[in-house]
């Protein structure tokens, strides 16, 4: 992963590597922040960032959850995303938004003075692949951990603070010699991996949990997109962790890792332990999709979901 020089703080493009967030930042101590995950492909047609109106959607969600204003509004946190790619001359690029609560008060509510500042950052780098054995099939443990929430709909929303169940479960799986964690719910149902949403194909039918503890991913709901388009029935439902052992094949969807195939789950092979057909078959539409090269028979998506960049800003210099 190549770190980008030039990130977009609070208006202003600024030196990244110069930046430093004030000790007593509160989001360093409560984890209130909200952020989002963006990728942008190049592409022959010109670059675009993927489904970027829906994340900016959910970014400024996210921070009303929290009651944090963030200043700006989805207008110009669409231009600043495009100021930073090519500020750093970048096509295949993640881009990592984040609003996040400054110093002022270090009590928990943030209300009355001192108040603290809501800061918004915009970084993006090239990051090829998320996981090590993206290409070879992950390798996933069954989590200890559960996906919960104190609240109905939390779900929905990325909040910097209820990741650190995310962080100890992948961290627990990683120290077990596997790629990453699925979580299951508290009814005992299956959730999600730690960072991405899970598919898991049967007799031909793909399947996934409904997005009930589990984020209701851009991915997923692109992936369902295409997956009809395929011609495959896709069933969102509650799902039972002894079915996916016994899938022909699972998968794993999010912005960072794409669509990444599952070769085991614990001690389990699934299907041959190779990517499967179906997972084959959706994974390379949704390289097309995502650079605006797919060819719909059925309806196409809006035309929103790409957003074209315009290249190369004096900033790079
Ligand atoms: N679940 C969790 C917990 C995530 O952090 C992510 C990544 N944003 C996903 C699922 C996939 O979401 P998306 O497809 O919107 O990136």
């Amino acid at each position: 992963m190549s770190r980008s020089l030039f990130s977009w703080h609070d208006g202003k493009l600024i030196d990244a590597t110069s930046q430093q967030v004030p000790l007593l930042a509160h989001a360093l101590h409560y984890g209130t922040g909200v952020f989002e995950g963006i990728r942008s492909y190049g592409a022959p047609r010109g670059s675009s960032v993927f489904r970027l109106r829906d994340h900016l959607h959910r970014l400024l969600r996210s921070a009303q959850a929290l009651e944090l204003s963030a200043r700006f509004n989805e207008h110009e946190l669409a231009a600043a995303v495009h100021e930073v790619i090519a500020a750093n001359r970048l096509h295949d690029a993640y881009i990592r938004p984040l609003i996040f609560v400054g110093q002022g008060s270090m009590s928990l509510d943030i209300e009355g003075p001192p108040t603290n500042p809501v800061h918004v950052l915009i970084a993006a780098w090239e990051w090829k692949s998320y996981f090590r054995h993206q290409g070879t099939g992950l390798s996933l443990k069954l989590a200890d951990w559960k996906r919960c929430f104190p609240r109905p709909g939390l779900n929905t929303i990325k909040s910097a603070g209820f990741y650190v169940h995310s962080y100890l479960a992948q961290r627990d799986a990683k120290l077990s010699g596997f790629d990453d964690a699925i979580m299951i719910d508290e009814a005992g149902h299956v959730a999600e991996a730690t960072a991405a949403n899970v598919f898991f194909v049967t007799g031909g039918v793909v399947a996934t949990p409904r997005a009930v503890s589990a984020l209701p991913g851009i991915t997923r709901h692109t992936i369902i997109k295409i997956a009809h388009e395929l011609g495959f029935t896709v069933e969102e439902r509650e799902i039972d962790p002894a079915e996916l052992h016994s899938a022909d094949e699972v998968f794993l969807t999010g912005t960072a890792c794409e669509v990444a195939s599952v070769a085991r789950i614990n001690e389990r092979r699934i299907g041959a332990g190779v990517c499967g057909e179906v997972t084959a078959r959706i994974a390379g539409a949704y390289q097309q999709v995502v650079r605006n090269d797919y060819i719909w028979a059925g309806q196409s998506p809006p035309s929103h979901w790409w957003a074209r960049c315009e290249q190369a800003s004096s900033a790079a210099g």
